[in-house]
């Protein structure tokens, strides 16, 4: 078994400026009695993410953020792949909002780009870091399958959800309650990792 280093603090930064994923890796972190603290709070200055996949992002993130708050911090990096785009929007699924983040946009793109395309499966992938300010890092990868419907539907969770149906659901994400969500989600594949790794005496 490999050995990972746990978590003894009982403060964690959550290194994203994205609401929606700060709340919720709060809510998925609520039963371990962590505090959290986000970077955006803390005015933490956001890195670069020149990674060229996940778990590279995830750690330039967490790693920036444990140092500068001098606290083990815990990113996510995340997106959505697409079987016929050949994984793309993939690394840069924030970017495809353009400089409003807009997803209603993003999702418009996506769609476009798939077309006529028989295969309209996709899988979102989530990448978490925990990281100490001495530089040790602890990465795990979560994904869930699915596929792409149009038009969007559903007003909850955020980003890409609304044209997401996972695998053995008639309902996207963004029509899904949140705790059915978490349960299942690419977030909470890689949080089973984590917590077990990280978090479990
Ligand atoms: P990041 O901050 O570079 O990791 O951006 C990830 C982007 O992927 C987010 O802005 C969302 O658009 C998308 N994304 C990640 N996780 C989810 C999710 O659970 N639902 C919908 N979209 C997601």
């Amino acid at each position: 078994m490999t050995d990972h280093r746990h978590f003894d603090g009982d403060t964690l930064i959550i290194a994203s400026h994205n609401k929606g994923k700060v709340r919720e890796i709060g809510e998925l972190l609520a039963p371990f009695g962590v505090k959290t603290v986000s970077a955006g709070d803390l005015d933490l200055p956001e890195p670069v993410e020149d990674g060229d996949n996940f778990i590279a992002n995830a750690e330039i993130k967490a790693l920036a953020a444990a140092k500068a708050a001098n606290l083990p911090a815990l990113s996510d990096d995340s997106g959505l792949e697409v079987s016929a785009l050949d994984g793309e929007p993939g690394i840069y699924s924030a970017r495809w909002g353009g400089p409003e983040k807009d997803f209603t946009l993003a999702m418009t793109k996506v769609n476009e780009a798939i077309g006529d395309k028989e295969d309209r499966t996709a899988n979102f992938t989530c990448a978490l870091t925990l990281a100490w300010p001495d530089g040790h890092t602890e990465s795990f990868e979560g994904k869930v399958f699915g596929n792409i419907t149009w038009p969007m539907r559903g007003d909850q969770g955020f980003g890409y959800d609304p044209f997401f149906i996972p695998d053995g659901f008639k309902i996207t994400f963004g029509e899904m309650d949140p705790t059915q969500k978490h349960a299942m989600s690419h977030r909470a594949d890689a949080f089973k990792q984590l917590i077990a790794a990280c978090f479990q005496k």
